[in-house]
């Protein structure tokens, strides 16, 4: 997919190939579970699936190893909190890396703001958009290589954030929170219920 600029690059349809995870349709509540594989506590309505702030995780019933994926989100106007309580939720890559969904607006960003791999990497620019308003995700992620027991090759991932390139093939290890700590193993998709009324729709993967 071309994204062109940062208009064109919200509402972006599934390509060829591509398997939707969050659409219109009824049944992409059926794509979700909670960690352990029970109903989602989370909201769905008009394609629009939102956090229930303790309700837990939210993840894919499919796993995957490499790929495109295509979310858009939109934090919560949250104007008394700040720092990691504004607008706090996060895009596990394959259950384990944490890509930080956070209202980030404005700030100089660090490597715990939106956009950052969580303590690892901050965005190259700030391409945040304000609370409430939408923004989209463009990933491509590719799976460690492990052999014998061992990482010989780190997962990679480059992410366009709003049209902007935030993050070029950078090598990530496994950040905490996720499903587990190793590396190298197919994994869903995963969603964080930080505890904010954060937003998620149109997300489509595509196996690469
Ligand atoms: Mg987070």
């Amino acid at each position: 997919m071309v994204v062109h600029s940062a208009e064109d690059s919200l509402c972006a349809p599934a390509p060829t190939g591509a398997i939707v995870l969050l659409g219109k349709d009824k049944d992409s509540k059926s794509k979700w579970t909670k960690r352990n594989g029970d109903p989602i506590g989370w909201t769905f309505e008009d394609g629009v699936l939102t956090c229930k702030g303790g309700s837990g995780d939210v993840r894919t019933a499919e796993q995957f190893s490499n790929y495109q994926l295509h979310v858009e989100f939109r934090t919560p106007y949250m104007p008394e909190a700040t720092g990691q309580g504004r607008g706090n939720s996060g895009v596990y890559q394959a259950g384990r890396y944490e890509l930080q969904v956070l209202d980030s607006y404005g700030l100089k960003s660090q490597d715990n703001d939106c956009g950052a791999i969580y303590k690892q990497y901050a965005p190259a620019v700030n391409a945040c958009r304000k609370p409430m308003e939408w923004q989209s995700y463009d990933i491509t992620f590719r799976s460690a290589k492990v052999v014998d027991g061992k990482e010989v090759e780190k997962a990679r991932i480059t992410v366009i954030q709003n049209g902007q390139k935030i993050l070029d093939d950078k090598p990530i290890s496994v950040t905490p929170g996720g499903l587990d700590m190793k590396p190298g193993l197919p994994g869903p998709i995963l969603l964080q219920d930080h505890g904010n009324s954060v937003s998620f729709r149109n997300m489509w993967i595509k196996p690469l």
